[in-house]
């Protein structure tokens, strides 16, 4: 079989690999390139394979930048199933129509502009219609069990640990004399201990593995230390009499930080804190979050049951309509406005950002990855000026990144779940992580497994 890595090879973003065997064609993932500017054009590219030569795609998570081409997949042809968890499918239903919501609305902003200019004018990436017809071809299945999917192939979908639904995908595929081969695709593999999502599934057997290698040049700090961060990065914002921003991912990081900051409210560690989800999106997925016992681990299940939930000195308010988030900018001090995107490049974030990031007095909170060429990668290395809405806004806020809350595991985390694997893999490709990093682990990987490792180019073909 033929595998061609499309996306999320030395970069993180993109993720899509196309699988041929002798009877099938598959993908693992459809995701959008983000980040800078020249990476985003991408998106609007054709395909570079047939979509209607394609039989299945296998979806990791919900994430954008692992589904988000799917509804344009769909429109250009394609004809197969999509197999997912169920929470996965659940969650793509409101991230993909998200999606598609920001499609129409950034193309009637440029078509305006180009419409002044007498440029011609641009279609959408696609429309909500087109997103919603790409959702019947969903199917969700369970954690643990093998399917048979036909044309010599089976998979099976384990926890990955990363967000709610996340998914290693394990894949046997017999297509010839010379046997059955097994690949493992790690998908965005999560730290251990975090908490809400439960810790990555150790997997045993593996002919070709894959894993992502986001954060494969750090170590994280441990939860107890992490949690200690927080505390005090909010303690100290306070007392400076401003506000906090928080970005992070309507899904994910968001269900954390409030675990998090509840826990501590809790405990007695932080007291009369005021809290906005300022994103209609994050409403909807802690609530798909709750409806899914089985993704949580048995802590957040228990803080559940006992309904602790509500009754701590924390008041929280989900902003939902636009007039309600445009309220929050009227709040000087003492509010904590979690809100998406996670790396700043769109959302109501940037608007927060625009009232607040100037004020000595406030923070800004980074709790997730920020992609080379986004706004927030940008704050976090220490731009003193950025743009936004056309205007120039200095950077005066204080900067925390609090690494220890990341949804991606660390080296020692990752080299961990490599060593798992009973029988030394045949080979193991790195892929969803910047040149350097994805690099630098490959040399980490021969150094202590001593296995044939590569992290392939982007569009590199490899047969096995
Ligand atoms: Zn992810
Ligand atoms: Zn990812």
């Amino acid at each position: 079989m033929n595998i061609t890595f499309i996306g999320a090879a030395r970069m993180v973003t993109g993720s899509c690999f196309y699988i041929q065997t002798k009877e099938a064609n598959l993908l693992i993932d459809c995701g959008f390139f983000q980040g800078s500017k020249e990476n985003e054009e991408q998106n609007a590219n054709s395909f570079s394979f047939d979509p209607s030569g394609i039989h299945y795609l296998l979806l990791t998570h919900a994430h954008l930048d692992h589904s988000g081409l799917i509804p344009k997949l769909v429109k250009d042809g394609f004809k197969g199933k999509i197999l997912a968890t169920n929470a996965t499918v659940e969650l793509c239903r409101i991230m993909l129509m998200d999606s598609a919501y920001i499609q129409e609305r950034d193309a009637e902003w440029d078509n305006k502009k180009r419409g002044w200019a007498g440029k011609p004018l641009l279609t959408p990436l696609y429309t909500a219609d087109e997103a919603a017809d790409s959702l019947d071809y969903f199917q969700g299945i369970e954690y643990g069990t093998i399917e048979e999917i036909g044309n010599g192939i089976k998979v099976r979908f384990q926890d990955a640990g990363h967000i709610l639904g996340s998914a290693i995908v394990e894949l046997w595929v017999n297509e010839d004399a010379s046997g059955e081969k097994k690949l493992v695709f790690s998908g965005d593999l999560g730290q251990k201990n975090i908490p809400v999502v439960n810790d990555p599934t150790p997997i045993e057997e593996g002919d070709y593995v894959f894993i992502e290698s986001t954060y494969a040049n750090r170590r994280h700090k441990g939860i107890n230390e992490t949690t200690e961060e927080l505390r005090q990065a909010v303690t100290e914002s306070l007392e400076r009499g401003g506000n906090i921003s928080i970005p992070a991912f309507a899904v994910g990081r968001t269900q954390n930080i409030l675990y998090l900051l509840k826990k501590l409210s809790i405990g007695g560690k932080l007291d009369h804190l005021r809290v906005f989800v300022d994103s209609p999106m994050a409403i909807r997925a802690t609530r798909i979050t709750l409806n899914h016992p089985e993704c949580l681990d048995d802590e957040t299940l228990e803080l559940i049951r006992e309904g602790k939930f509500s009754g701590s000195n924390l008041s929280l308010e989900f902003t939902e309509a636009v007039e309600a988030s445009m309220e929050l900018n009227k709040i000087k001090r003492g509010a904590i406005i979690i809100s998406a995107s996670g790396m700043c490049n769109a959302g109501r974030i940037r608007h927060h950002l625009k009232h607040n990031l100037w004020r000595p007095e406030c923070s800004v909170i980074f709790v997730g990855f920020q992609a080379y060429g986004t706004l927030g990668r940008k704050i976090v290395e220490g731009a003193s000026m950025v743009k936004l809405f056309g205007e120039e806004i200095a950077v005066k806020a204080k900067i925390y990144t609090i690494g220890g809350l990341s949804a991606h595991a660390d080296q020692e985390g990752l080299m961990d779940w490599l060593n798992k694997f009973k029988r030394k893999p045949r080979r193991i490709f790195v892929i969803h992580g910047e040149e350097e990093t994805a690099l630098g682990f490959v040399d980490a990987i021969k150094k202590q497994l001593n296995t044939d490792t590569c992290a392939p180019l982007r569009m590199e073909v490899v047969t096995i």
